[in-house]
């Protein structure tokens, strides 16, 4: 007998939606183009590029010229901040990055390196119990000689939404550079780049229903930058190699889909998701929220339960026909709590029995019922003691 297998792990990537691949079908083969080409097929590939350029713009309140394409989120953390933070360096001097201990790795081991090989200096901005961080030490940390802010608008790991528009204005202020990733808060919040005083955004489709192995940058005019990957002069001389022109049609189709929908998709993720915490808490002993318990991504739900291997935990709801995370990629016989969990300051105790339950289209009050209903047997067949 095979057992029905319930999704819960919409942060790490949700499936295609269906209007998107028929968006993007005709491009893999009828209009096959390089968009660089000058000829008729080519001009075909270019018109569909800009249209999508133009759709993710306008969903962000910015100019085309201000989106970049990239291979996902991952790269374009990468280009905004080791792009800028080199071109601020060659142009104007500044060596010192702020960012959290909170970020993605795509950020983290960026800018980790960027201090280890390239002579930059990293500051860690403190954060709080739930991973916000206060705007106020973040005024206190800012000068000019910053080369870049970067910090997460929503957290994958924890869901915890950071008071970013406040972050922006003070970054503004002092004239430096703010990027923020928004790969998880795209997909459930609306992006509005100039009410946010946001610099540089970084977006990646897979986390909205469209495909894997694209994303895009939103750099704003005049900000220092230059390419991470050099080669041709395609995405403004800032990103070479052919773009991904099906790929990037369906983006722009899975990111309208996402922005004019989220407030609808926000209320029953949300619906869900109290009720599964709320279950969670009340059925499981030793059991904590980890996160912001309201300023929090809609679908998303995580917790740490004490003397529990979160690892052994997860097989065990695969096992059962439930696919969760426990929130960051940690190796199995090598348990390390996460960085953001020792971030927030939880006990490795507590920290290495993570768990990370996140909603998505597909998610009924059934499945959560269905889980709630083996989730504290599960728990306990994972105690460590
Ligand atoms: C998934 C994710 C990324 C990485 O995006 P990819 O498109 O998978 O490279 C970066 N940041 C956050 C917050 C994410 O959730």
């Amino acid at each position: 007998m095979t057992i029905p297998r319930i999704y819960l792990d919409y942060a790490a990537t949700t499936p295609l939606d269906k209007r998107v691949l028929a968006a993007m079908m005709p491009f893999f083969s009828d209009h096959f183009g390089n968009p660089s080409s000058i000829h008729f097929y080519g001009q075909q590939a270019e018109a569909a590029l800009e249209r999508s350029r133009d759709i993710i713009a306008a969903l962000l309140g910015v100019h085309p010229d201000e989106i970049v394409f990239t291979s996902g989120g991952t790269e374009s953390d990468n280009l905004a901040i080791r792009g800028s933070a080199f071109a601020r360096r060659e142009k104007l001097g500044c060596r010192r990055i702020l960012t959290t201990r909170v970020e993605h790795h795509a950020v983290y081991h960026t800018v980790e390196q960027l201090a280890e090989l390239h002579g930059f200096e990293v500051e860690f901005l403190p954060v709080d119990s739930v991973g916000k961080v206060d705007p106020d030490d973040l005024r206190k940390s800012i000068l000019k000689d910053v080369a870049l802010v970067s910090i997460i608008f929503a957290n994958n790991e924890i869901g915890t939404i950071n008071p970013v528009r406040e972050l922006g204005e003070i970054c503004r202020e002092h004239g430096v550079p703010f990027h923020t990733d928004a790969v998880q808060a795209a997909a459930h919040l609306p992006i509005d780049v100039n009410t946010l005083a946001l610099d540089m955004v970084s977006i990646g489709a897979h986390k909205f229903y469209g495909p894997k192995g694209v994303g895009a940058l939103y750099i704003q005019k005049g900000i220092e930058r230059m390419p991470v990957q050099t080669g041709g002069g395609q995405e403004f001389n800032l990103r070479a190699g052919t773009q991904n022109v099906p790929y990037i049609v369906g983006m722009a189709e899975s990111f309208s889909l996402a922005q004019s929908t989220h407030s609808e998709r926000s209320a029953r993720n949300r619906k869900l998701r109290d009720n599964l915490i709320e279950g969670v808490l009340d059925r499981v002993p030793r059991a904590k929220l980890t996160g912001h318990p309201v300023d929090r991504l809609p679908n998303h739900a995580s917790f740490v339960f004490e003397g529990v291997d979160g690892n052994r935990l997860l097989m065990l709801l695969d096992a059962a026909g439930f696919a969760c995370s426990s929130g960051s990629a940690c190796k199995v016989g090598d348990p390390k709590p996460s960085d953001v969990l020792k971030a927030i300051g939880l006990p490795d105790e507590w920290a290495l029995g993570s768990l990370r339950v996140t909603l998505g289209s597909g998610t009924t009050q059934e499945e959560i019922d269905a889980f709630l209903e083996v989730l504290p047997r599960l728990v306990q067949n994972a105690q460590t003691r």
